[in-house]
């Protein structure tokens, strides 16, 4: 089975937008259980973002994150001053 790499160095130019979600996507399910956000979390944040003026296209303007894979980290926190995601 063919293990496909991920672009790092790829622009978004390169890229279309169901190539882009599909490599979040895979960025995503790349990260191990223990420090992936239990989807209920996950959903809660995404949740915010919607609702946040910083939200462009998908990508966090104060940190230039995607917030979907952002928001897929534990640990990972909402880069907003005011951490918008904490509960
Ligand atoms: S500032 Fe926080 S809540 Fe707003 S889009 Fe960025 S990560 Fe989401």
């Amino acid at each position: 089975m063919e293990t496909k790499k991920i672009c790092y160095k790829c622009l978004l130019e390169d890229l279309d937008e169901k190539k882009i979600y599909s490599t979040v996507k895979e960025m995503i399910d790349s990260i191990p259980e223990n420090e992936k956000t239990p989807e209920e979390e996950y959903r809660r944040r995404l949740g915010i973002c919607r609702e946040c003026d910083s939200l462009i296209s998908g990508t966090c303007v104060k940190c230039g994150c995607y917030v979907e894979l952002r928001a897929a980290g534990r640990t990972r926190t909402c880069p907003d001053v005011k951490n918008k995601w904490e509960p």
